[in-house]
Parts: structure tokens; C-alpha cells; sequence
């Protein structure tokens, strides 16, 4: 069966000046290397006409697929603070969109397709295959454990090498996004006063992610409502994004842009991983308070649909940026409640859980292992001195008593608390066979990483395993 997709491009009938037009740059010799095949089902397109010669050269970048309108998209952004007023897409294009089998319009972007007129001067618009596999690898696991996130559809080889401090080979993410709309993409019209596009772009985000939002002060309190929900998510799972630059904090809610990211080990509350965060500025503890940031600089993007009088815009959007502590303290409650396998709210419960964090980084225990030991009576032995454990179980146990329906605390801790995430040692090691031709173990660790709350059979148990000191991981870099 010939590749068909059904694009339907609805950011391509915005205004020229959303994005540039644009074929991707084509590569030498493509090679599908991972095909998400229940992904390609649920967008509608037929796994198996993807893993034709001809579906790889679009996948590539190589062929336009019919009905595909390539364009680079035009966003800016705050990184690490500073202000950029023209980011945009410099190694991406979105080829189009679809409607999935849910209803539900998706973006197709590419990643790694080459040079675009946002690319910065001197860089290759390319990514190395190393990045495109964690990518798919994270992401994927991200979509498993329930956590809204883009998604991974293919990832190919190029058959070319870009440098990177050495010469690496090449790869291109097909990503999968509800869209690739960020705050930064707010941020590019406010910087240049252009409240037309300002109101073009709500309007087109609220009939596409908040059909319910009344206006750009209910398009801000939803988008407060789903990035508290999503920060607290990563918190729960032992997540650190590593570049919260608001270029990629993602309107619709959805974790976006894998790079120097990592699921923490030994819990740490300042853990940072990211080799270019050397201010520790977006470590697993800070995030929270870096989103209100961000979401700060949305509030601002959106004051000049609020009227002329800019001292009422801001007390306005003010007004609504109020409720993000309290929501984003609600959100990690709930997860960390459910984490402890509590169903109902108490007063002590922030106590009972920042107890148990607070006696983890004591006793430098595992994020994951110690969470998902809760249901098996293993947890203690996660603790450098176990009676640390003992203690605050003492406190557990009276106040699990509290709770209805004893008999399925088991069952709720399991599905609360993950088994198996994607270690950064394992993706290392799985990035490594597969720039070496063996795909092998990150076929394998995907295949885990889809069931995370099931108990792992005996031949998959050893990714669930802490890194040695040899295996560790401390630093994880941009593509
Ligand atoms: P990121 O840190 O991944 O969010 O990327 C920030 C900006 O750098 C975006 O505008 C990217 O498109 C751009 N960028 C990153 N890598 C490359 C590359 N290899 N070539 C061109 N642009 C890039
Ligand atoms: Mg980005
Ligand atoms: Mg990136």
C-alpha cells in the first residue's frame, strides 16, 4: 500500500509571517532505524506502507509527501533568562498535521531536517543520531508512564555525519505534538508589537487545545492549569527537563524538546544533569518555580490583547497568575498522595511526604526503586541505614489505617509508582549500540519503558537497577 497521510494544515492558513515555507534539505542515505508502529495506528496511518523505501525518503526529509506543507515555525524565547526575539524552528519543519483516530489534530514535524531560515549562522540545521534516539526512547517512555509529552514516530539514519566536537552520525525525529506552539511563540509577536498575530495565534490555540477558554485571560488560566499539572507529573516520576527555556514550554501542555534531560537516580532535590546549566537554574527542585516564570512571560506576551490601558492589563493577568501556587501545590499533593498510596486529604500529608523525601536524600536512596518498594515491604533497603525508613513507616502505617479499602493498597501503589524509567545509563548504552548498528538494547528498553507499572519479567528486571559508579551518568548534553 503506497503512504498516505491525510494532512490537514491548519497552521499552514495562518498569515505568512507565523513561519517560512520550506523543503527539507535532503540526505544521502536514509535508513529507518525505530517505527512506532501503535502511534502510527492511532494517527489513522498504516504502520506498514511507513516502512516502505518511499515512506523512508519522506520520513528522511528527502521526498514532500502529498498534501505536506513543510514551513519552519517563527518563535522566540527566554533561554536561561535572557531574552532572544527570533528563535524559530532552525533544525525543524512541521510537515503538516493530522487528525488522529480520537478526533484529536496532531502536528508531524521532522527533526534534523536541515538548515532553515531560523538556523543560527554557522550551525548544520542537523542533529546527531545519539539525541534522536533519547528522544524517542524519553518521550515514549513519558506517553507510558501517563505524562503528557510529544511523541516519537520514526527516527532514521542519515547516512551522514555531522560534528559535534567529533563527527557523529546523523539522524532525523519524526515528532508527534498536539503542536509545537510555544510560549515563545507569543512571545515572538509581543516583542515586535504585532497584536494582530497576537490575536490570530489565541484565537487559533483556543479553538485547537481550550475550546472552552474565554479569552486570552482564560486561554492563561488554562495553560496555568495543565503546566502545574505537568510539572507536578515530572516531580512524581523523578524528571528534570533541563532547558525550561520558554521556547519550550509548550502551550498545549505537553512535555516538549528531549535534550540534556534525565530521570534522577539517587534523589537529590538539586540534581541537575544538563551540561550547559551550570547555575543549577532548572534542577528537579527549581522547576516548578521556573514555570511560574515562564508563565509569567506568557502573561506579559499576551498584555496587548488586554487593551490600551497596560497598568489594568497587568493587574488583570496578575489576578489570574495567582492561582498557580496554589494549583501547582494541589497538583504535587495529589501526586505524591497517590505515590503514598493515599486516596483521601489530610493536613499531615505535605508533612508525611516532604518527611520521607527529606529521610531519602539522607539515606541516598533510589527515586524510583524506593517509591515502587512501598508495595512490596522493600523500601528500607534503599536507605544507606534502613531504620531511617523504619521510623517514618511507623507514621505510614498510622496513617494508611485512615484509609478505605485496605486490600487494594498494593494495586494503587504499583500504579503510582513506576518500575522501570528510562535510566540515563541505559539510554547511554542504548544510544551507543545503536550508533554502533546494534539496536538491539534500545529495542529492548522501549519495549520495557511501554509497560512502567508492571512487575518486569525476570529477562527485562536488570533495567530496573541503579547504575554502578562505572555506569553513572552526570552529565547529559544538548544535540
Ligand atoms: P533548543 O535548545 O533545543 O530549544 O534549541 C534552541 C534553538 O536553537 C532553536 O531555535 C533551535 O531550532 C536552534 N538549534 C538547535 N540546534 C540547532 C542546529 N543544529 N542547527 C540549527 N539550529 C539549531
Ligand atoms: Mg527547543
Ligand atoms: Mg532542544
Amino acid at each position: 500500500m503506497p503512504l498516505e497521510i491525510p494532512f490537514d494544515n491548519s497552521y499552514a492558513r495562518l498569515p505568512e509571517r507565523f513561519y517560512v515555507r520550506q523543503a527539507p534539505v535532503p540526505v544521502t542515505a536514509p535508513e529507518l532505524l525505530l517505527l512506532n508502529r501503535a502511534l502510527a495506528t492511532d494517527l489513522g496511518l498504516d504502520p506498514d506502507s511507513l516502512q516502505t523505501p518511499e515512506a523512508v525518503e519522506v520520513l528522511a526529509g528527502n521526498t514532500v509527501a502529498p498534501g505536506s506543507t513543510p514551513l519552519a515555525q517563527a518563535y522566540a524565547g527566554h533561554q536561561f533568562g535572557g531574552f532572544s526575539p527570533v528563535l524559530g524552528d532552525g533544525r525543524a519543519l512541521l510537515l503538516g498535521e493530522v487528525v488522529d483516530r480520537q478526533g484529536q489534530r496532531r502536528d508531524i514535524q521532522l527533526k534534523g531536517s536541515g538548515r532553515t531560515a531560523f538556523s543560527r549562522p554557522g550551525s548544520d540545521g542537523r542533529s546527531p543520531l545519539g539525541p534522536v534516539i533519547r528522544e524517542f526512547i524519553v518521550s515514549e517512555a513519558m506517553s507510558a508512564l501517563g505524562i503528557p509529552t510529544t511523541r516519537s514516530l520514526a527516527a532514521v539514519a542519515t547516512g551522514e555525519r555531522v560534528v559535534r566536537g567529533q563527527q557523529e552520525p546523523g539522524g532525523v525525529l519524526t515528532r508527534v505534538a498536539a503542536s509545537h506552539i510555544r510560549i515563545g511563540t507569543f512571545q515572538f509577536f509581543a516583542a515586535r508589537g504585532d497584536t494582530e498575530a497576537l490575536r490570530l495565534l489565541t484565537d487559533h490555540v483556543i479553538a485547537r487545545h481550550y475550546p472552552d477558554a474565554d479569552g486570552p485571560m482564560g486561554l492563561l488560566d488554562a495553560v496555568i492549569d495543565r503546566q502545574a499539572r505537568l510539572v507536578a507529573r515530572w516531580l512524581g516520576v523523578g524528571f528534570i527537563h533541563g532547558v525550561m527555556n520558554t521556547d519550550n514550554t509548550s502551550i498545549s501542555g505537553e512535555t516538549i524538546d528531549y535534550g540534556p534531560c534525565a530521570f534522577m537516580d539517587t534523589f537529590h532535590p538539586r540534581t541537575v544533569y544538563s551540561s550547559i546549566d551550570h547555575a543549577g537554574r532548572y534542577s528537579y527542585e527549581n522547576q516548578p518555580e521556573i514555570l511560574a516564570w515562564n508563565l509569567a512571560q506568557f502573561a506579559t506576551a499576551l498584555l496587548p490583547l488586554l487593551g490600551e490601558d497596560r497598568d489594568a492589563g497587568i493587574a488583570v493577568a496578575q489576578e489570574v497568575m495567582q492561582v498557580y501556587p496554589q494549583r501547582v501545590r494541589a497538583a504535587w499533593l495529589g501526586v505524591f498522595r497517590a505515590k503514598l498510596g493515599l486516596t483521601t486529604a489530610e493536613d499531615g500529608d505535605e508533612g508525611l511526604i516532604g518527611e520521607l523525601l527529606g529521610r531519602m536524600v539522607a539515606g541516598q536512596a533510589d527515586f524510583t526503586n524506593t517509591f515502587r518498594a512501598l508495595a512490596t515491604g522493600g523500601a528500607r533497603d534503599e536507605f544507606v541505614e534502613p531504620e531511617v525508613f523504619d521510623q517514618w513507616e511507623r507514621d505510614w502505617t498510622a496513617r494508611l489505617a485512615r484509609e478505605p479499602e485496605p486490600e487494594a493498597l498494593t494495586a494503587r501503589l504499583k500504579s503510582a509508582n513506576p518500575a522501570v524509567i528510562p535510566r540515563n545509563h541505559r539510554v547511554e548504552q542504548a544510544i551507543a549500540a545503536a550508533t554502533d548498528g546494534d539496536l538491539g538494547p534500545a529495542t529492548r528498553l522501549i519495549g520495557a519503558l511501554a509497560r512502567p507499572y508492571d512487575d518486569p519479567t525476570d529477562d527485562l528486571r536488570d533495567l530496573t537497577r541503579p547504575p554502578t559508579e562505572d555506569e553513572r551518568v552526570y552529565r547529559t548534553f544538548c544535540g
